[in-house]
Formats: structure tokens, sequence, C-alpha cells
């Protein structure tokens, strides 16, 4: 017997202890079927699986690794930091320059507090919207994506005046009936639902770049209107940048779109691929919370010193490279390589991109802005795009509404290597379709 078992051994492993055999549902591959790659090591653009076959990657777990896997100064970042102990429970230095980072990057921010996830972030962030403006209901968009917390896994209902609904078995209606879900895209219905109940409601949140549904690029003016609508009656604008902060740049999609929020979230980039989150925002703001303020919110590994240090790490390798700019060109490379291949491509294909981020969008016509915009055959089309992809050594997400990351660990050559295999996997499709 082979003493290396198989990814496929090992996910059965799996199955048998951990629900659905992963720690968070998107890895499971129900999206494209088949089971997941369980990976055995990253370097720079690429992974080995346990079988020890190479990928290059453009999941880059889901958005943290904007340096691609195991920058060696992230790697040494971390040695150093764990060296020194991995948790004091007390403030500790990289804590507090991250922190200053954070405030000096980002626009009208002036004090931010660490969480160990996205989800987290968000999370604190209305329960602060709502302790600082004493109001209740928060709206969010359709197909903005903020973390697991209850009052945000809520979709929209049946019409667009209605209250939403809960997304998952477990979220009491009640809550959900705190969360009213509108459309992006839509100045019309924002600034309608102001006028009528806006003396109630505490926050707006938006991913200012959507990226977790497709990449629905968002109009300058729309965003805008939510900056108009909030201010006019005293609610608060929050920008959920997990995706986007220090990816789009060191003032992520509010310095993109010069579009200032009261508050901002981050996790990802801002964690250099350990488990990190913040909320930001105005200094009256932020005081609201304990301990000088009347809203609770606690961690026992907020600001952990290993994790502050590989965040820290990152955005110094960024800055000192222009990291940004560099990611910039790389997309744009890509772009150019992709352009004329999905053009000519015998299936409806287009590239979204804004900066490193990009989605393979499996339909024609205008790019959509808002989930309902969607082809219906968009997934049945990716699934063997996919799987081509992967048998040539490429790795992107397992669905067709996940988006992709460029990182500086890509070069002009993986980006070669994807268009080589990419337009192998068109052809296929074209032949199979
Ligand atoms: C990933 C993500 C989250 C949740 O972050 P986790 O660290 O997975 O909890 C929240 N908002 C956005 C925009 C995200 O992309």
């Amino acid at each position: 017997m082979s003493d290396i078992e198989t990814s496929k051994e090992w996910f059965g492993r799996a199955t048998r202890c951990i629900p659905g055999g992963v720690s968070s549902p998107v890895r499971a591959f129900r999206a494209v079927g088949g089971d997941p790659i369980v990976f055995a090591e990253g370097s720079g653009p690429e992974l080995r699986d346990v079988e020890g076959r190479r990928f290059l990657d453009f999941v880059g777990s889901w958005g943290p690794l904007i340096l691609g896997h195991a920058h060696p100064e992230v790697i040494d970042a971390v040695c150093e930091a764990s060296r020194r102990g991995t948790t004091f429970g007390a403030p500790c230095r990289a804590e507090i320059e991250l922190a200053e980072h954070v405030v000096d990057s980002y626009p009208g921010i002036e004090a931010v507090r660490f969480v160990s996830s996205g989800t987290e972030a968000t999370m604190s962030a209305i329960r602060l919207a709502r302790g600082a403006t004493g109001r209740d209901r928060i709206i969010k968009f359709a197909g903005c994506y903020h973390g697991h917390a209850d009052h945000l896994l809520v979709a929209a209902g049946s019409g667009l005046t209605t209250f939403g609904r809960p997304d998952s078995a477990g979220v009491p209606a009640d809550f959900a009936s705190l969360t009213q879900v509108l459309h992006l895209d839509d100045e019309d219905s924002i600034e309608a639902i102001f006028s009528r109940e806006g003396d109630q409601i505490a926050a707006v949140i938006v991913e200012p770049m959507p990226a977790n549904h497709g990449l629905l690029v968002q109009r300058r003016e729309f965003l805008e209107s939510l900056r108009e609508q909030t201010k006019k009656y005293g609610a608060l604008l929050i920008f959920d940048e997990v995706i986007s902060g220090f990816r789009l740049g060191p003032e992520g999609a509010a310095g993109l779109y010069e579009i200032t929020p009261d508050l901002a979230t981050f996790g990802k980039v801002i964690g250099g691929g350990l488990p990190v989150g913040a909320f930001a925002g105005r200094r009256d703001l932020m005081d609201v919370l304990a301990p000088d303020g009347p809203v609770y919110q606690a961690g026992t590994l907020s600001g952990n010193p290993v994790a502050m240090a590989a965040g820290l790490a990152t955005l110094r390798v960024l800055e000192a490279s222009n990291g940004w700019g560099q990611l910039e060109r790389l997309g744009h490379e890509l772009e150019i390589r992709l352009r004329p291949l999905l053009e000519a491509a015998p299936l409806p294909v287009q590239l979204v991109r804004q900066g490193s981020v990009f989605w393979l969008c499996m339909q024609g016509g205008p790019a959509p802005r808002r989930p309902h915009q969607f082809n219906p055959g968009a997934a049945d089309r990716y699934q063997p795009l996919f799987y081509s992809l992967l048998e040539n050594g490429i790795y992107l997400a397992p669905s067709a509404f996940e988006v992709g990351f460029l990182s500086l660990a890509h070069h002009e050559g993986h980006l070669d290597e994807l268009a080589t295999a990419l337009e192998r996997a068109l052809e296929e499709a074209g032949k199979n379709a």
C-alpha cells in the first residue's frame, strides 16, 4: 500500500469528522461538483496538493494573500513575533503600529479596533452604528456579503419595499426584519426608503466594490447617493472593505471613488494570511465603544501579536515596492491577454476587473451590476472550464460567482500560463457545447 494518501482519501476522512468535510462551505466544491483538493503547501503563486500536484493559484485564500503564499518577509515577521510569545491578552507594539498604519492610510478614519475575522468586523460595526445612532434598522444590498452575523445573513424579500427574510436557518425572522435589502445600482430606491423612514435607519452597509457574488463594479453616482442620503438623515455609511481594503490601494475603494464613509471594515489583506479583521471610523463614533462608551465589544485574541506582525509586514512590502501600482499593471496585462481570446470564445464570457481582482463572467452584454442581471446558464458554463483549467494546473475559485485575485507573486509568465490554459479550456467547451 502506498503511504501517500490522495486528496480523495484525505477528504473522505474530513467528511467523517467535519460537516461537509470543510471549515467554510464554499470550499466543498458544491458549485462545480466533485471533491475539493486537499493542499499541503503554498509558495509564491503556487499551491501543491497532498499528492504533490502543482497548481498556479488565483484564489489566494479568497483575498488575503496579496503577496502570494509564504512571502519571506511575512514568514520572518511571523516567526520573530511568535518567538516573543503568541499572545499577551494585553496591548502589543505591532497592534499599535498596524493601527497607526490604518488610521494614516484610509480617508476619514481616526481610530480602529482589531478583531479576528471580517465577520466580527462587520458585526461590531453594525452594533456600533446602532449604539451611536440609537436606531435599529439597517440597509444592505442583494449580492453583497458581509460575513455570517445574524442580521447580515438576510436576503431580499419578495418586493423591494418588504423587510428582509433570513438567508439561513437559525436566524430569527425578527432579527432579519430589522435589515432591509435593496438593489445595487439603484439610487431611486435608496431615496425612496430614506424619504419614508430615514429617521429610523442606523446604517447602510455596502461593499463599495462588491466582489462576493461576481464582481459587480458600481457607478460612482450610486455610491455617492448612499453618502448623500445617509448624511441627510443622520444614518451612518459603512463601507465593507474586507476585500477591497489595502487591495485596491491603501485608501481602499473609498480612495478610488473619493467617497468617505463613516465607518469602514477590514479583513483579509490586513491580516497578511492570519486571522485579522478590523473596524474603524471617526473618533466621535469609535469613542462610543467600551471601555469609553456604552457599546460592548471584545476579543481574547484580538490584536494578536503574531497576526498583527503578519499584517504589518504585508503592508510594509506593498508600500516599499509600490505594490498597488504593480498590481494594477498586472491586472492590465491580464486584460490584454484575456480580452481577445474571450471575445473569440465559442461561448459568452467576459473579463470584469478592478485592480488585482478579476471575474470570468460567463455571459455577454454589459457587465452585470446586480445579481438579478445574471444570465441563468452561467454556472453550467463555468463548470467544464473550471475542471479543464484545473487539469492544466490552474486553480481558480470553485464557483462561477467567486472572483480571482492577482498577487505580487504573479508575473507575466503566469498570466501567459493562465491565458494558454484558458484558451484550451474554451476550445474544449466549444466542442462539447
Ligand atoms: C470575506 C468577507 C467578509 C467576512 O470575512 P471573514 O473573515 O470570512 O469572516 C465580510 N465582508 C466581505 C466584503 C468579505 O469579502
